[in-house]
C-alpha cells in the first residue's frame, strides 16, 4: 500500500467512526497515519494496532472492544520530558481487525477519564481540527512536543477534512422516482461516505429487462451490485439504494461518491444501447442530479483529468469502469457518447454548456440471424449501407426496434434428401415445419435420419413421421 493508498483505506473507515463516535474522520486518520507510518510500522502489521494503544491506558477507566487479553510486546521509544528521548518495553493491544482498532482508539478517546473528569472532554463532537488536535494533546495523548503541528499539516496535506462528513448529511438520500421495478442485492457497503458527486454508466451485456437486471445481483456469491439498472424494457430498477455504496465499478472511492448504473446492452461490442435505454439513462441522470444538487454533469475525457478533479459545489462527473478494471466496460459505444450525455443532462438542468462533439447519430443496424437470436449478432452499425454489406446469407439487418430492414435471402437449402444425426437427447417431432405445430412423438436414440424436405429451420423426416427443428442434427 502507498501513503495515498493507506490514507483512501482509513479514510471512509474514520467517516464511519466519526458517525458513530463523534471524533473527527479527518483526526483520527491523520493519527492512523502517523501513529503507524501509514500503516507500516511493526504494531499496524502484526497487531492490527494503528494508534500504538497500549494494554493499559489512563488505567483502563474506559469501556472497550478490545478483546482484554490479547497482546503484543515491544520495545518503545518515549520522550516524556521534552527533549530526552528513552527505550521502553511495553505491552500492546492486538486487535483481529483495523475496524476494531479504529473503534477501540475512539472509545479510549471519548471515555477515558482523569480522576473524575473525561480526559479529552470536549472532543467529541468538536468540528474544529486544530482545536480538536490540540484537545488530544492536552490529554496527555502524545508526549511528541510537536504533535498537534504534525497532525494538523497531515490533515492539510492529504486534504482529510474530505473524509468529515456528518451522519446528517447522509441522511437526506432518496431514491429515484422513475424507479418501476425493486430488486434488492445484500451487495453493498452500507451507507456511502462521500456525498454523491459522481455518476458511472456500466454496460450490464445483455438485452435484459430491469427485473433480470435486478436478478443478476440478489446472490450474495455474486460480490456485485448497482444502484440502478435500465432494462431494455425501459424500466429503472432498483438494487442498491442511492444512500449506499454499491459494488459495481471495481473502486471503493468511486463508488462511494458515485451513482452506478447498469445499462442494457447488446453481447458483443461495441455493445450498443437501444435508444430507449439511452434515452432513460439520460432521464435518470437528470433525476438524480435534481434530487443531490447537481447543476452541471461534467465529462473530462480521461481517468487522468477526472481523478484529479474534485467537482465544485453543484457539479458532477461521469467516470467509467474500465478506468478501474481491465474491462471493457462501459463498452466503445457508450464510452464515445459520454460526452453527449453530460451536455445533456447538464443541459437539461438548465446548465450552460460546453458543446462536445456528440455521434452524429444513436441508431444502429444490427446484423443477426433473428431478433430474437442475440447471439447471432455479428455486428451492429450505424451506417446501413456497411450493415447490409456485413450481412450474410441467411441474416438480417434490424433497426433499433427490431424490425428487419433488409434480409439477405433464406439460408442456403441443402439438397436433399441427406442424411443428419440427431444431437439432443430428446428431439421433438411436430406435424409440420414450425414450434406452433403438435408434437406427435420424439426422436431419443440420437440416430440417423433422412431429411426429403427443408421448410422454415425444419426437415421432414423420410419416414413420414413429421418435421424436427435441424439445429438439433448435425447434416452428415
Ligand atoms: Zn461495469
Amino acid at each position: 500500500m502507498t501513503e495515498k493508498e493507506f490514507v483512501a483505506y482509513i479514510g471512509p473507515k474514520a467517516t464511519k467512526d466519526y458517525q458513530k463516535h463523534g471524533i473527527l474522520a479527518s483526526i483520527t486518520t491523520a493519527q492512523a497515519c502517523l501513529e503507524s507510518g501509514y500503516g507500516t510500522t511493526e504494531l499496524a502489521k502484526n497487531a492490527n494496532n494503528f494508534f500504538g494503544m497500549k494494554k493499559i491506558l489512563s488505567n483502563n477507566t474506559w469501556k472497550s472492544v478490545w478483546d482484554g487479553k490479547s497482546i503484543y510486546t515491544k520495545k518503545t521509544k518515549e520522550e516524556y520530558t521534552p527533549g530526552v528521548i528513552s527505550t521502553i518495553t511495553a505491552d500492546f493491544r492486538k486487535y483481529s481487525s483495523v475496524d476494531l482498532s479504529i473503534e477501540d482508539h475512539s472509545l479510549y478517546l471519548t471515555q477515558a477519564m482523569n480522576g473524575n473528569k473525561l480526559r479529552y472532554a470536549g472532543l467529541a463532537g468538536c468540528k474544529d481540527y486544530h482545536k480538536a488536535a490540540q484537545l488530544i494533546k492536552n490529554g496527555g495523548y502524545a508526549t511528541d512536543s510537536k504533535y498537534v503541528d504534525k497532525l494538523c499539516s497531515l490533515i492539510e496535506r492529504w486534504n482529510l477534512t474530505q473524509y468529515d462528513v456528518e451522519a446528517s448529511k447522509t441522511v437526506g438520500y432518496t431514491n429515484s422516482p422513475l424507479v418501476s421495478v425493486t430488486v434488492k442485492s445484500p451487495n453493498h457497503s452500507g451507507k456511502r461516505t462521500h456525498k454523491i458527486d459522481t455518476i458511472t454508466p456500466h454496460c450490464v451485456v445483455g438485452q435484459l429487462d430491469a427485473a433480470t437486471i435486478g436478478h443478476c445481483f440478489t446472490s450474495s456469491s455474486v460480490q456485485a451490485s448497482c444502484n440502478y439498472g435500465i432494462g431494455k424494457d425501459g424500466k429503472v430498477v432498483l438494487c442498491v439504494d442511492e444512500a449506499n455504496r454499491s459494488w459495481c465499478t471495481s473502486s471503493n472511492s468511486n463508488d462511494q461518491r458515485a451513482v452506478t448504473i447498469e445499462c442494457a446492452c447488446d453481447k458483443t461490442s461495441p455493445y450498443a444501447f437501444t435508444e430507449t435505454v439511452y434515452n432513460k439513462l439520460i432521464d435518470l441522470c437528470v433525476d438524480i442530479c435534481q434530487r443531490n444538487g447537481i447543476k452541471k454533469l461534467l465529462w473530462l475525457g480521461s481517468k487522468e483529468k477526472t481523478l484529479a478533479y474534485t467537482p465544485k459545489s453543484g457539479e458532477a462527473v461521469l467516470t467509467a469502469h474500465r478506468w478501474f478494471a481491465n474491462k471493457a466496460c462501459p463498452g466503445d459505444w457508450m464510452y464515445a457518447r459520454e460526452g453527449d450525455l453530460a451536455a445533456k443532462v447538464t443541459a437539461r438542468l438548465g446548465g450552460s454548456v460546453t458543446p462536445t462533439p456528440a455521434p452524429a447519430q444513436t441508431t444502429l443496424y444490427r446484423v443477426r440471424k433473428t431478433w430474437a437470436d442475440e447471439k447471432s449478432q455479428i455486428g451492429a452499425y450505424e451506417s446501413l449501407d456497411n450493415a447490409k454489406k456485413a450481412c450474410p446469407k441467411g441474416y438480417s439487418v434490424f433497426n433499433e426496434k427490431g424490425k428487419a430492414v433488409y434480409t439477405n435471402g433464406a439460408a442456403p437449402a441443402n439438397k436433399c434428401p441427406y442424411q443428419v444425426k440427431v444431437k439432443k437427447d430428446s428431439v421433438k417431432i411436430r406435424k409440420d415445419a414450425g414450434k406452433k405445430y403438435d408434437i406427435v412423438g420424439y426422436i431419443t436414440d440420437k440416430g440417423i435420419y433422412t431429411i426429403i424436405e427443408e421448410k422454415n429451420g425444419f426437415g421432414r423426416l423420410k419416414s413420414g413421421a413429421g418435421w424436427i427443428y435441424l439445429n438439433y442434427t448435425t447434416k452428415i
